[in-house]
């Protein structure tokens, strides 16, 4: 670790999950599509195994909102971690609205990937494209879900042309409804060609999945599904090569492949399904896993020399590297003063040690490093490159500035943030 001085860590553990598996994700949306309900959905399902490293499944079926108000799942932080199938999720909060475009544009070079949230019987929302063309901006991968399959109306075809037409994007759809509206059931996943329903009506019951392709469905699936595999294989010379001669990528190669032409943003995975059905936002997490990239995957950060603005500079995702970190978000909180919340790049950041804040030229103590869960705060010793902590009682920061070595300074955001959109009433 390289600090200033300052006691050692008390708990110098080594990274428990691997930096490959990392997800620093958004969920976006128009308001009203469902964000806060997919959200504490995932909160929910991935709250049970909260605790890094560990993954057990099942547990007591309970009642959502017994579960709800027991665990005290809430989203108010500016980034809540949580586990699932043996991925570290940070979700970062992305406000939804326009007036927020400052804050919006701040979370967007945050996080690594987004979820972009529809209403399927509203569709495309004005909103959605502003969102939408921020994340252009910055070359953000994204997944989408229509949410509210079951809702009357609900019509998953129509909200994807929309996409086409409004977003001028290139939707890739990896699931299709079975039913709709009242009769909505579950998806057929075009990926594992298996159909996913959701029997029972309490929350932690589970999946039936099935390899049969429902009645009606037959044409849909194959028409959908080779155009899945028409674009994945595009990804990649030699899959594209073999798919010539006949030969289909298999099940983890193609969602590989898929993987690939997200980060690489060349299209848009599309899924589909309802927060309100019994573990809806399953596959949307297992699609999260699946296709956004980690911290590994993206650009490195770049930022510029302290004492010379033009001079350009930038820091690996590694842990070795000289520690940067920005701090997008401050918090005041009722427990411990100020919560700073920071993304780290690149380097580390250790308990009872000194970082330096090189946009004011200040050295800060980190006395408190947090996680923040759903439903409870751990305590860390180190945060690392990946990570999205809260430190608790910095003196001297603003929104913006940048954490790092003082020996090896850098400053990570010089504000180049266009106008926030004035909204005309
Ligand atoms: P937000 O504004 O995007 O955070 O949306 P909310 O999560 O507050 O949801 C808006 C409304 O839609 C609420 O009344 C939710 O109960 C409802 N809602 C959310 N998801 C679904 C869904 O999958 N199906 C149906 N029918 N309603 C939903």
């Amino acid at each position: 670790i390289r600090c200033m001085a300052g006691s050692e860590p008390k708990a110098m553990q080594t990274r428990e999950v691997p930096l490959d598996r990392y997800r620093n994700i958004g969920i976006s949306a128009h308001i009203d599509a469902g964000k806060t309900t997919c959200t504490e959905r995932v909160l929910f399902y991935t709250g049970k195994t909260y605790k890094i490293g560990e993954v057990h499944e099942g547990g007591a079926v309970m009642d959502w909102m017994e579960q709800e108000q027991e665990r005290g799942i809430t989203i108010t932080s500016a980034a809540t971690t949580c586990t699932w199938n043996q991925h570290l999720i940070n979700i970062i909060d992305t406000p939804g609205h326009v007036d927020f475009t400052l804050e919006v544009e701040r979370a967007l070079r945050v996080l690594d990937g987004v979820v972009v949230l529809f209403d399927a019987v509203a569709g495309v929302e004005p909103q959605s494209e502003t969102v939408w063309r921020q994340a252009d901006r910055y070359k953000v991968p994204r997944i989408c879900f229509v949410n509210k399959m079951d809702r009357a109306g609900a019509n998953f075809f129509r909200t994807r042309d929309m996409m086409v037409e409004m977003l001028a994007t290139t939707p890739l759809v990896m699931q299709i409804p079975i039913g709709v509206e009242s009769e909505f059931e579950g998806v057929f996943d075009l990926v594992s060609m298996k159909a996913i329903t959701w029997n029972g009506e309490e929350l932690g019951a589970s999946f039936d999945t099935t390899d049969e392709i429902p009645k009606g469905m037959e044409e849909d699936v194959k028409k959908y599904r080779e155009i899945l595999v028409e674009a994945a294989v595009e990804v990649d010379d030699a899959a594209l090569e073999a798919y010539l001669e006949g030969e289909e990528p298999d099940e983890e190669a193609l969602r590989k492949l898929v993987h690939q032409g997200t980060i690489g943003t060349k299209f848009v995975p599309l899924l589909c399904g309802s927060a309100f059905k019994n573990k809806g936002v399953q596959p949307l997490l297992d699609a999260v896993v699946a296709y956004l990239p980690s911290p590994l995957e993206v650009p490195h950060v770049k930022g510029t020399a302290v004492d010379d603005a033009e001079q350009a500079l930038s820091r690996p995702p590694s842990d070795d590297a000289p520690l940067a970190a920005l701090a997008f978000k401050i918090a005041s909180d009722k427990y411990v003063g100020s919560l700073t919340f920071l993304r780290v790049y690149s380097g580390s950041l250790a308990q009872g040690t000194y970082a330096y804040n090189s946009n004011k030229g200040k050295r800060e103590r980190i006395s408190r490093i947090l996680l923040m869960h759903a439903n409870n705060r751990e305590d860390i010793a180190v945060a690392r490159t990946g990570d999205i902590v809260a430190v608790a009682g910095l003196k001297d920061i603003t929104t913006g500035e940048t954490l790092c070595d003082e020996e090896d300074p850098i400053i990570l955001e010089r504000m180049d943030f266009p106008d926030p959109v004035i909204k005309i009433a």
